[in-house]
């Protein structure tokens, strides 16, 4: 029988009405057995999460300062959410235990983990599920790296027999026995290895959105939501900025071919974004926008390097690369011409070195003329269809071109999966706006 794998993220389980909501969702689909909470999230937007309140209790022990007070705070959370849904269980054992644990052994993994291993409890009873410790079934090396092998053996073990489990978000133990985290946001990765292990059908992640949009919402206003992406796509997009899921928790599906379907706890009805795998098969539906995202950054610098000659000096580029290098600064994007080369760096990686680079690369290639631009935005226009449609890479700059917005720099990968484009950052939202209006305003039926 299919299975799908239910993550809830911290906002969608941040007090009972939020409880009742991830209640109906799992309950209307019989092939949602396993569930990945995270813990109680924000309420309204100065709320504090349970998990940041863990780490302050954890640092007041750290330095014997007593944390009572903010523990209580803690307590209160999860005994409101208790009674306020009307299950029957106690957390009064674990809430000992935790406070004992912080005094004699402030380690801040451990505190962090305790929102959702707490989060988890109240859910398994209200949802009637097995509850399953991710302690026991997420491995971690001593140095806290996740062993993908022994933690797919383990879950299964953990899960073998059992109809439905919820299974705590974020957490793990060493195989010394110490409890760690991922890093924050890491109940999607818990999620994503599960859905791996159970070779689900589906991992359905759970959030306060309906998926990704085709571009920020605070430049463009009411952007459509993107459907499918596949998985480089998100890659391109992500690393951009647009950020709904942990970076770590494509690979364990990816390589399984499970697709990600992104959701909206408070929208059940919508669809949200499915993620699917590079290969998917595409024909089977209807042909949708050209781009499939678009997403700015700010905060880049180019370098601007001329040299007469340049293209015959073996080796040019090679040496302003390695100033670079023995700097600590990584380039983004390098278009080059004839007798210049311009090179973009991100500012605030440039900033602490940017005299001694600026001397050092006089010193090795004695150019002409050398300069820093700051104050650059990056702009991706992202799309699988990109490759096969002609004319995209025109129209993004002929919408450039009406805007009256100087493109300074222009890059296609390979891959052609996107174009990039450098403009002044004061220009980055219209730019955004324009070529949202070119793809999806203009191409809408
Ligand atoms: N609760 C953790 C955090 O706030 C992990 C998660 O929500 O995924 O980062």
């Amino acid at each position: 029988m299919e299975n799908k794998v239910v993550k809830f993220g911290g906002s969608s389980l941040a007090d009972a009405e939020q409880f009742r909501k991830v209640a109906d969702i799992v309950k209307s689909d019989s092939r949602r057995k396993f569930v990945v909470p995270s813990a109680p999230g924000k309420r309204f937007s100065d709320d504090i999460k349970v998990t940041d309140m863990l780490y302050k209790c954890c640092e007041l022990a750290g330095s014997g300062i007593d944390f009572t007070d903010d523990f209580q705070i803690i307590k209160d959370r999860y005994n409101g959410i208790i009674s306020d849904l009307g299950v029957d269980i106690s957390l009064d054992k674990e809430f000992d235990e935790i406070i004992a644990e912080l005094k004699s052994r402030p380690a801040k993994d451990y505190a962090a983990s305790r929102g959702e291993f707490l989060n988890g409890k109240v859910l398994a009873a209200y949802l009637g599920y097995n509850f399953v410790d991710a302690a026991d079934v997420i491995v971690f090396d001593t140095k806290g790296r996740l062993l993908l092998d022994e933690t797919i053996k383990a879950v299964r073990a953990g899960l073998r027999g059992l109809n439905n489990a919820v299974i705590p978000g974020f957490y793990g133990r060493t195989t010394e026995g110490i409890i760690r985290t991922f890093s924050r946001g890491g109940s999607d990765v818990t999620g994503s290895i599960i859905a791996n292990a159970v070779n689900a059908d589906i991992y359905e992640n759970w959030t306060d959105v309906s998926g990704f949009l085709v571009a920020d919402p605070r430049i463009v206003e009411n952007p459509e939501a993107i459907e499918t992406i596949t998985y480089r796509e998100l890659r391109e997009l992500a690393y951009m900025g647009a950020s709904v899921l942990h970076e770590d928790a494509i690979f364990p599906v990816r390589s399984a071919g499970i697709p990600i379907n992104i959701r909206n706890t408070n929208r059940p009805e919508d669809k949200g974004t499915m993620i699917v795998s590079d290969d998917y098969d595409f024909s089977r539906e209807s042909l949708g926008h050209t781009i499939t995202g678009i997403a700015g950054k700010k905060g880049f610098s180019t370098i601007n390097i001329e040299k007469a000659m340049m293209n015959n000096e073996i080796g040019f580029g090679m040496k302003v690369l390695n100033v670079l290098y023995s700097n600590g600064v990584s380039f983004e994007h390098m278009p080059s011409g004839i007798d210049t080369m311009s090179i973009t760096v991100d500012s605030s990686k440039l900033e602490p070195v940017r005299e001694k680079v600026l001397a050092e690369i006089r010193r090795e290639v004695n150019p002409d003329h050398i300069e820093i631009e700051d104050g650059i935005a990056i702009l991706a226009v992202v799309g699988r269809r990109m490759k096969n449609t002609r004319g995209t890479v025109a129209r993004v700059f002929a919408s450039m071109a009406h805007a009256r917005i100087n493109v300074k720099l222009i890059d296609q990968g390979s891959s052609e999966l996107n174009v990039i484009i450098g403009v002044s950052e004061n220009d980055l939202s219209e730019a955004i706006r324009r070529i949202y209006d070119m793809f999806i305003n203009s191409e809408k039926v």
